[in-house]
């Protein structure tokens, strides 16, 4: 088996990173930075951010695991205390996969530029460069409502405890395989009205964000922000393929959410 072992930088994450990669090594395991099957990120959910970013044009062929340096992360759950154990389980067990969806966004262009392509793990947000965004929004084709507002976040299941969580959105369970539209800050008054509710989409309901007039936004796929400029359309939806984590051991979602938000 090929493996590879991303760090988020630091000191303490480059050591255990450093030390999790002689482990494997000692197992006969091969490095592979290019095409491993195996990815271990240690430092936090940011690391695994762009761990997935980082392969996520071979996602049928590998599969992740986080280690947390900091406070326990929800890709990032094994603990630096226990690499060994992680790598004696990489090494020796033929591990379970656990599939997470996705977020696929496409966004359209006037004028020349080609459409562009998007995988989102935990979301895609929407923002104004300059004052609040007005977008048209229609769902599976049909138009539902114009949003005026600070902006709009479309995020995944296991993106629901991260920016959407904030926003108010709903945690979901990453075995449901949808999307999850969150207002931010909407403006509602006798002339614009939104729904003002999150809104959770089953696959195949696509998603479209139409700008009402020209203007720059600020689109933010995960941990990577993007100056958009000419949109003329955000196409978001259940994306077809799914992240792969290797799982060496029973870490329920709702257990993570309860130690992270209530009793950590
Ligand atoms: P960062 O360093 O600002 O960290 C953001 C925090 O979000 C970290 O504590 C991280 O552990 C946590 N996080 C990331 N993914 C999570 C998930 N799926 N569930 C629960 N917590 C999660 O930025 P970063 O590390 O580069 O992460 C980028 C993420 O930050 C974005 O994808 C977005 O979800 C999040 N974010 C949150 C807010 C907010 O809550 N108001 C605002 C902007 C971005």
């Amino acid at each position: 088996m090929k493996f590879t072992v991303r760090s988020r930088g630091d000191q303490e994450s480059n050591m255990i990173a450093q030390k999790v990669h002689n482990y494997l090594e000692e197992f006969q395991l091969t490095s592979d930075v290019s095409e491993p099957d195996i990815v271990v990120s240690v430092g936090g959910d940011g690391t695994m951010l762009e761990a997935f970013h980082v392969y996520n044009h071979r996602l049928e062929d590998v599969s992740f695991v986080g280690v947390h340096t900091g406070h326990l992360g929800f890709y990032a759950d094994w603990q630096p205390e226990e690499v060994e154990k992680l790598v004696i389980h990489i090494a020796k067990t033929p591990f379970k996969i656990v599939e997470y969806p996705l977020l696929e966004v496409i966004i359209r262009y006037y004028g020349e530029k080609k459409a562009e392509r998007f995988l989102a793990l935990n979301e895609c947000s929407v923002k104004s460069t300059e004052g609040s965004i007005v977008m048209d929004i229609e769902i599976k084709g049909e138009s539902f409502e114009t949003f005026r507002g600070d902006g709009l976040c479309i995020s995944t299941p296991s993106g629901s405890t991260a920016y959407n969580k904030a926003l108010g959105g709903a945690i979901l369970h990453p075995s449901l395989a949808c999307i999850q539209l969150a207002e931010m800050a909407s403006i509602n008054n006798r002339v614009y009205r939104t729904v003002g509710s999150p809104l959770v989409l089953p696959q195949h309901h696509t998603c479209l964000l139409k700008p009402v007039k020209e203007a720059d936004f600020q689109v933010t796929i995960d941990h990577l922000t993007l100056l958009q400029q000419d949109v003329k359309s955000i196409q978001c939806r259940v994306a077809e393929e799914k992240i792969r984590f290797a799982r060496f051991r029973p870490f329920p979602f709702w257990k993570r959410v309860r130690e992270s938000f209530i009793t950590g």
